[in-house]
Parts: structure tokens; sequence; C-alpha cells
């Protein structure tokens, strides 16, 4: 199947990944792991899952291989072949939260007879590979100790950020504290300032300051391309007391759980 967004690994544009059952082995590992790092526990999921990996004429199938790409795919391309693993596997997917209407507050019970299902989700897809860049609205500017400016900057460029990006930022930052993780995921993932190719070195003086500095609209935009390609986490709601209509959440890292638990039965 096609994954949301395409991503470069070792020369090739990854756009394919042919799934297949995993085995009860996988299964718990992903739960070991999951208990100390939820991403990597994720990543575990799809490693075990994959049969095939790669572009339409270059595919990689053995293990080690697999793994590499995994860690280097985008968190949203994780998150959809995370579901696509658990939806293989064949448990139950629908969507059988209440939600609450924001108008009036009535409780609309799901539909019983045609629920909506994890499976049915919007998918929103890439056909090339994307960046995330900004020119700021409000340039960051860092100084030394004695006041002199070290930089300033005013364009960022950040890659999707990959599992490994997200799971690095979770061994530093408690899950308790979301905005924190988001931000230090963020810096990670940077690969550009002002333009140009930053080093582990300037990501370590400067990223996190930055990141901690941005003005909340520059990052809300940011946050907003972070969140284009991948399973839609939202369904169409309509009030049958007022006729509201509003978008409900879905909690996809809730299915996640609740489907792991029905393979350990
Ligand atoms: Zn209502």
């Amino acid at each position: 199947m096609k994954l949301p967004l395409p991503y470069e690994h070792k020369g090739i544009v990854v756009t394919d990944i042919d799934l297949k059952r995993v085995t009860a082995e996988t299964v718990a590992e992903t739960v070991r792991i999951s208990q100390a790092d939820p991403y990597l526990g994720m990543a575990r999921m799809v490693s075990g899952g994959t049969a095939a990996i790669g572009s339409e004429t270059q595919k990689i199938t053995e293990v080690q291989g697999i793994i590499d790409a995994v860690r280097e795919m985008p968190f949203c391309d994780v998150n959809f072949a995370v579901i696509h693993v658990l939806l293989e596997m064949n448990v139950p997917d629908a969507i059988d939260e209440a939600s609450t209407c924001p108008k009036c507050g009535n409780v609309v019970a799901p539909d019983q007879d045609n629920p909506d299902t994890v499976s049915g989700l919007a998918v929103n897809t890439s056909e090339t590979t994307e960046v995330i860049a900004r020119t700021l609205a409000y340039p960051v500017e860092i100084k030394n100790a004695k006041g002199e400016q070290l930089e300033l900057i005013e364009d960022v460029e950040i890659r999707f950020p990959t599992i490994h990006d997200c799971s690095r930022a979770a061994r530093k930052v408690q899950r308790s504290n979301p905005g924190g993780l988001q931000l230090e995921i963020l810096a990670n993932a940077m690969t550009k300032g002002n333009g140009d190719e930053i080093d582990e070195s300037w990501r370590a003086r400067f990223a996190q300051i930055l990141f901690r500095r941005l003005d909340p609209l520059d990052l809300a935009d940011i946050n907003r391309q972070t969140r284009l390609y991948g399973i839609e986490e939202t369904v169409p709601k309509v009030c049958p007391k007022c006729e509201a209509s509003w978008n409900e959440v879905v909690d996809l890292s809730g299915f996640f759980v609740s489907g792991l638990r029905a393979l350990l039965g």
C-alpha cells in the first residue's frame, strides 16, 4: 500500500509498504518496549508487520533493512502503518465513544448499526517528499551573556519528524509535558536555519532555545504543517437535537493500546 508521505532512505524515495501478519513475539515486544518508549514500540510493531518497503521498483525485504527504513520513517507514516498492521490482524475498529455536542451539550451515542470506523478515516497523502518551511513572522534573536547577537533566525526548515526524532525527544522530556515534548521533537527535526544546513553542534547550541522562544503564531503554523499528512484524526458529527456540526477527535493512540490488548487476548 502507499504511504501517506514519501520519504528518502538510502537513496530510495520510499513510497510503498507491504504489510504482513505479526507474530506473537512482535506483539509481546511491542508491549514491552512501549512501556518505556511508545514511539519505539510503534516502530517495533511496524518493522514486525512489514514484508517489504521501498519504491515501486526497489524493495527492501531483509529484516535489518526494514528496521533501518522504519527508523527514518516520518511519524505520520508510522502512525498510518501501525494502524494498518492492527487492521491486518482484524482487531475491532469501530469507534464506539459517545460524543458531546459542543453547542447544546447533548450526548450523542455512537451509531450501533453503522458506526464510524478507524479503517474508514480519511487519509491525506502527498505525491512527493516534502519539508516543513516557515519564514518566521517574529524572528528569534539569540544573544550571549554579554548581550551580543549570536544568531538572528528568520527562516526555518524542518523535516517531517521521524520516529527517531520523536523517540530521542521522549528520552529527554516527560510524557506529562506534551508541549515541551513537541518543541523538543521539532528541535531534533530541524534541518536548516536561514537557508543553511545546520549541524549537530548548531542544533545543540541553538535549536532548543529557538523553538522555546518561538512566537505562538509561528509555532501554530509549524504544528499545523506537521499534521498535513496521514490519517485524519477526526470524524464529522451532527447533533440530532440542535443540528450543530463539528469534527470529533479520534483517539488513535487509544486504538493502538486497545488493539494490542485485543491481540493479547
Ligand atoms: Zn446539539
